[in-house]
């Protein structure tokens, strides 16, 4: 694949970030951006690196009306040694590519996804914060651009990449958080398209989470649709709970989506011996562990938190603690081994890490 590279003019460079500035997530944006074009008979081309601005769309470009949109999220950071590393971006890019599928969008090989993320990370490599556990955070994205209002798969598409600089998640400290069940809105069913990582479904989760955070708690638990039974996803997270002694997360059937930090959590605890049941997970029967003590940990995995402690429950009305509301030893364990390799302090057993350069 060939990237033309065009640059931003020195006097339109922003300012990078800074050691020690405060930074939050997603609200600042590095100098460059990749783009590629792919038009039904031709395939991908055009691949090039950019100034970072605005997109030119038609008003009636197909992603605007039906959504036909796709994403990634994962971060570049500078481990222990200097090296610009990244997490299993293969696993994001196979994950791109079963997410193109379901949505009707072109996949795009592997060996170019990452061609493009090196190219890039490497031009804005000035933008990767240096505090600890601050990191570039990256956003492959893919639209359909056709313009026409037909209901039909976009026969224009366009491949983005932009990146950010985003601070520490647990600049704060790694505190447990406060769960709302939800009963009444459902996040995706089993047949549509929670297993695939598009915009859709969090517009979907807006409304929930608001009425969420406006009663004071921090995300809300999904259950599945059909039954409001079982346990699907903690808010952009996948869940996890340690049940007598077992690890316990829903299985992948359709509506959840495949975490990288789910498979990595998963591969961990089987390599530490530790029991592991990937199964239909009952509310009842977490509310009822968490009220006899037979639950000690649940925690969410994601890239951005890697791990998240829930410290409490609120379901029926009536708030239920994990853990005596604290963070449980193997949420720790499990946060340190992770991020111990990501930073090259623990050995990389499993060939997580890719080095940029
Ligand atoms: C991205 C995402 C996750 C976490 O996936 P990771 O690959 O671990 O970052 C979990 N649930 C949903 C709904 C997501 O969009």
């Amino acid at each position: 694949m060939q990237i033309t590279v065009t640059q931003v003019a020195e006097n339109r460079r922003r300012p990078k970030p800074n050691r020690g500035e405060k930074l939050g997530f997603g609200n600042r944006f590095s100098d460059h951006m990749f783009l590629m074009d792919f038009a039904s008979g031709k395939g991908w081309g055009n691949a090039r690196i950019v100034p970072y601005g605005p997109l030119s769309l038609a008003p009636s470009a197909m992603v605007l009306h039906y959504g036909q949109e796709i994403f990634e999220g994962m971060k570049a950071y500078f481990a222990r040694d200097g090296a610009v590393c990244l997490f299993r971006p293969d696993q994001n890019a196979e994950r791109l590519n079963r997410s193109a599928a379901r949505m009707c969008l072109p996949e795009i090989p592997v060996e170019d996804q990452f061609a493009a993320l090196r190219a890039l990370v490497r031009l804005d490599r000035e933008w990767i914060p240096r505090d600890e556990g601050a990191s570039l955070y990256i956003r492959p994205t893919m639209i359909g651009t056709e313009a026409g209002l037909g209901v039909r798969p976009s026969a224009e598409v366009l491949f983005f990449i932009i990146t950010g600089p985003v601070g520490a998640y647990y600049a704060r400290g790694f505190d447990p958080v406060r769960i709302l069940v939800e009963e009444t809105y459902v996040r995706a069913a089993r047949g549509g398209t929670g297993e695939a990582k598009t915009g859709g479904n969090y517009a979907a989760s807006l409304l929930a989470a608001k009425k969420a955070k406006e009663k004071g708690f921090d995300q809300v638990l999904w259950l599945d649709a059909e039954h409001r039974r079982f346990v699907e996803e903690v808010g952009t997270m996948n869940i996890f709970f340690v049940l007598r002694g077992e690890l316990v997360t829903p299985p992948l059937s359709g509506s959840i989506l495949p975490g990288v930090t789910r498979d990595t959590v998963l591969t961990l605890a089987r390599e530490w011996k530790i029991p592991v049941a990937e199964r239909p997970v009952e509310i009842d029967e977490i509310l009822k562990g968490a009220a006899d003590g037979t639950l000690s940990e649940t925690f969410g995995s994601g890239t951005a938190a890697v791990i998240s402690p829930v410290g409490s429950f609120s379901c029926h009305g009536k708030e239920i603690q994990v853990g005596r509301g604290r963070t449980g030893e193997f949420s720790l364990r499990l946060y340190r081994e992770i991020t111990g390799i990501q930073y090259g302090e623990i050995e990389d057993r499993h060939h997580w890490i890719r080095r940029v350069e």
